[in-house]
């Protein structure tokens, strides 16, 4: 799935080659998305100028005069810029440019979305986003004041997109196990102290795996490739029965909500 270094990745992939681009028009093969397409998209982008690209969490917001295209690439999503016409199964939407090139969607399992809005703050999917995690206002601090008397387990709290956006699954695992919480502790009694190294986790791991999504820059404009998502090694994500890399112990397998997650019991402290 999708996470948010790649949709970093995928801004900085295609930015280049929209930005600034005229559209000619927009050809919706197939409108069944996570919610319809809207059929006011093609006449409302026709003969317009992408200003600006951004990114709120995993939404991709693309800025046409005051309004914006909303784009989330689901479970299965991608974005890539092509010069040919040659269509694949999967790909639902074209941009077509002045110039000839295409932003092409393709996503198999159609649980993405193509959504148009004049008011970014107060979309539905935008205006209960919590702060980005690699803005000033997230740190330790924050975490640990917004989590006081909250009984569910750090893991959740640190995965809602409500406290902070775009920390997946991996991430949190991967950034608990560096910061030596058990992803079970209930959030409003993790220390201050564990909580600033654990912002510190999150922000660096989300950077590496930004800075390894910019490996694969290429493959945006290779024309039939499909973005080459970054593979990161994991330290604990997927090692259940594994050895711990520091003490050797054996790595245990829980599930939290319906997510599966393993951590190691002699170095991530419980609270
Ligand atoms: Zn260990």
């Amino acid at each position: 799935m999708p996470e948010l270094p790649e949709v970093e990745t995928t801004l900085r992939g295609i930015e280049p080659y929209i930005i600034g681009k005229k559209i000619s028009s927009v050809i919706i093969r197939n409108p069944s998305l996570r919610w319809p397409v809207p059929e006011e998209i093609p006449k409302k982008l026709k003969n317009q100028v992408i200003d600006r690209i951004q990114r709120r969490g995993k939404y991709l917001l693309l800025q046409v005069s005051k309004e914006y295209l909303i784009i989330h690439l689901g479970m299965s999503g991608s974005l890539r810029i092509s010069k040919q016409a040659d269509i694949k199964k999967h790909d639902h939407i074209d941009l077509c440019f002045e110039d000839g090139t295409y932003l092409r969607y393709c996503d198999p399992r159609r649980f993405g979305c193509f959504l148009w809005t004049d008011d970014i703050e107060k979309h539905f999917l935008l205006k209960h986003l919590g702060p980005e995690p690699l803005s000033n206002s997230f740190n330790g601090e924050y975490l640990f004041e917004a989590s006081r008397k909250r009984k569910t387990s750090v893991k959740n709290f640190i995965m809602n997109s409500r406290v902070v956006v775009g920390v997946g699954n991996i991430y949190a695992s991967e950034a608990l196990y560096a910061a030596g919480i058990r992803p079970t502790s209930k959030a409003g009694k993790v220390t201050k102290k564990k909580f600033n190294l654990l912002a510190q986790e999150i922000v660096k791991i989300l950077r590496k795996s930004i800075e390894n999504g910019g490996t694969t820059l290429r493959d945006f404009v290779s024309g039939d490739n499909a973005p080459g998502y970054f593979k990161q090694s994991l330290k604990v994500y997927g090692r259940e029965g594994e050895k711990c890399y520091k003490c050797s112990t054996e790595i245990k397998g829980i599930r939290i909500g319906q997510r599966a997650s393993a951590y190691c019991p002699k170095c991530q402290a419980k609270f």
